[in-house]
């Protein structure tokens, strides 16, 4: 799709009620978008697939969290310290810029974020880079660390400091020990989360793509790295297109056709759970209609890698010639749930028991403090604790008559008998784990304008040029339209008897009756709408009615008592429309072609 596409769909988009910026009335504010009737149903569609893909297939649970949170959190997690964006501030119009946007943009480097601060001020100097809005110069203008959370205030007066979420994988992380709990203490166990997100972006742009606003759905998957491994059988033979470190650095866009296993045996796929959620999202990916031509898996560069995470991947999508991250997968270690441990002084353990419990002899010491006390004075107490370390490291030195310990260089000499030398016998059933996560994190928004640019298309039908959504039948916002093909002699009622019918068996189905049936056509192509059914007057006659289909505009004459059968199945992709076609009757409507006039 050229730039211009991208404008002709931006303008549909608001004229057919996908999405628009809010608050026009109030002259709008930037990175805040509505979702009108049919963007709000597209994108309950797409949040419907992900959750049947990533939580009820996948044998995961759900959760809901607030999306404000205390300052505490922030504080352990590192969103406080370092969720920040290079800003740079025009000294001649006052617009603020991502300094290290500016940079990939105007330049060849093409990971400005993992820079430091003076090395971009360097970078806007040499290559005289200028404000975007105005044209001044920007050298010279300091670059500042902007932190992209909204501060609010929790409770009336000075109240207590809190933030809307960043990202939902906290809701999940902060209640941890509760849901691990839930999922009876057992790993590996993930929790999914669907939710607004916010982050104050610098320069929101890119329609949804950049947005202060946003959903997410992310699941955060709990593992004990030693034990738990993915069953990459279910996944091995997923073709993938992936862009390595190693090919992002060679001249020209070289990528890397695998399969999943093949990555992760060569490889180039670290972690064995990313690689499983890469197949596993590509699939996905591929279902929703995603265009896979113009999609890839591109690994983070060392610098761009959040320092916790050890193998990134990015999914990206080719959206009016740029490529888009739409979501992220990481293996995050055991980084959050240690902080919130550290932070919160509460356990984020899982207790995981043995096959087997272990019989191991432990030595231990308890010194007679009645003689350590007057004999060695202030330093009795850290002589205990050295002889305890001793017993730990090296039973041996308790053979002799006398045992000697070092505290702060001075040497001790200890009778045995007084250490109170012992070892014993010890089962341990199992052991505390602190598991690590994997996160495969999407863009619910990004996606669902991925799957509209993939979508868009322009042909021509009887010679009128026509623009289309080629959305795929599950995701479209309406899946029929209903139309009698004129609103008389029983056409109209039997029509929305029909619909009626339809909703009630589950449809989301629309009805139209007004302009000829070619432009009522065209208004649901517009809108991606894969089935119309039109009651003509051969209906009356035979119980029968045309559905056509909106990509190849072919229609076939459906008994009406099959009609239910035939859309479920032609929307769940069980049947296609040319089986349809094939089996029943190919016809026009009985008032000719798609264009003629009422
Ligand atoms: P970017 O580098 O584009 O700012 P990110 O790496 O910060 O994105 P993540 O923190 O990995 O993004 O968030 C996971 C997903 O959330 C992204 O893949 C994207 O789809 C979505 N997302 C992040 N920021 C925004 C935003 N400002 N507007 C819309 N979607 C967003």
């Amino acid at each position: 799709m050229s730039g211009s596409e991208s404008t002709k769909l931006a303008e549909l988009a608001k004229r057919r009620g996908f999405f628009f910026p809010s608050n026009g009335a109030y002259g709008g504010v930037a990175g805040f978008y509505t979702y009108g009737p049919e963007g709000a149903a597209l994108k309950r569609h797409l949040e419907d697939a992900w959750r049947d893909r990533f939580t009820v297939r996948e044998g995961n649970q759900e959760i809901e969290a607030p999306t404000i949170m205390p300052e505490a959190v922030f504080e352990a997690s590192g969103h406080l310290e370092g969720f920040d964006d290079m800003l740079v501030e025009c000294a001649e119009c006052g617009e603020s810029h991502r300094a290290d946007h500016l940079v990939e943009d105007d330049t060849a480097v093409e990971d400005a974020e993992s820079l430091s601060i003076p090395e971009v001020e360097e970078l806007i100097r040499e290559h005289e880079l200028v404000c975007p809005s105005c044209g001044a110069a920007l050298a010279g203008e300091p670059v500042e660390e902007f932190n992209l959370m909204f501060e609010t205030t929790i409770g009336p007066g000075s109240g207590q400091t809190g933030y809307m979420r960043p990202e939902t994988a906290q809701g999940i992380f902060v209640e941890f020990p509760l849901l691990a709990e839930y999922a009876r203490n057992q790993l590996p166990f993930g929790v999914t989360q669907i939710g607004p997100a916010y982050r104050n972006e610098i320069s929101p742009r890119k329609g949804v793509v950049r947005v202060r606003e946003f959903t997410q759905a992310e699941l955060e998957l709990f593992v004990n790295p030693e034990t738990n491994e993915p069953d990459l059988s279910r996944v091995a033979d997923i073709e993938l297109t992936l862009y390595p470190i190693g090919n992002q650095r060679e001249e020209g866009t070289e990528y890397l056709e695998t399969t999943v296993g093949a990555a992760v045996e060569e490889g180039i796929i670290a972690s064995e759970w990313v690689a499983y959620y890469l197949g596993i999202a590509q699939e996905w990916y591929e279902r929703i209609g995603v265009d896979t031509d113009r999609f890839r898996f591109r690994q983070h560069l060392p610098g761009e890698r959040a320092h916790y995470a050890s193998d990134c991947w990015d999914a990206e999508a080719e959206l009016g010639g740029d490529w888009i991250e739409i979501a992220g997968f990481a293996y995050r270690g055991d980084y959050d749930l240690a902080k919130h441990a550290e932070h919160s002084g509460e356990e984020f353990t899982v207790f995981e028991q043995y096959d087997e419990p272990l019989h191991a002899e432990r030595a231990t010491v308890d010194p007679d403090m009645s003689y350590l006390g007057p004999e060695f004075g202030g330093e009795a107490g850290e002589i205990a604790e050295a002889l305890e370390r001793l017993a730990k490291r090296d039973r041996t030195a308790f053979e002799g008559e006398t045992v000697s310990v070092d505290v702060e260089g001075e040497p001790y000499e200890i009778p045995t008998e007084k250490t109170g030398f012992s070892v014993e016998e010890v089962t341990e059933a199992g052991e505390h784990v602190t598991p690590h996560v994997v996160e495969p994190s999407f863009g619910v928004g990004r996606t669902l304008y991925t799957l509209l640019v993939h979508a868009y298309r322009e042909d021509e039908v009887d010679d009128e040029p026509r623009t289309y959504l080629a959305l795929d039948p599950e995701m479209a916002p309406t899946t029929v339209g209903v139309f009698p093909l004129m609103d008389r002699d029983g056409l109209g009622e039997r029509a929305r008897e029909l619909l009626a019918a339809l909703r009630e068996a589950g449809f989301e189905a629309t009805y139209d009756d007004s302009g000829n049936i070619g432009r009522r056509y065209r208004r649901q192509d517009e809108v991606g709408t894969p089935f119309c059914v039109t009651v003509d007057y051969e209906s009356l006659e035979s119980e029968t009615v045309t559905v056509r289909e909106r990509d190849s505009t072919e229609q076939a004459r459906v008994p009406i008592d099959e009609l239910v059968a035939v859309l479920g199945g032609l929307r769940d992709g069980d049947r296609s429309f040319e089986a349809i076609a094939e089996e029943y009757e190919h016809q026009e409507l009985s008032a000719g072609t798609e264009n003629a006039a009422e």
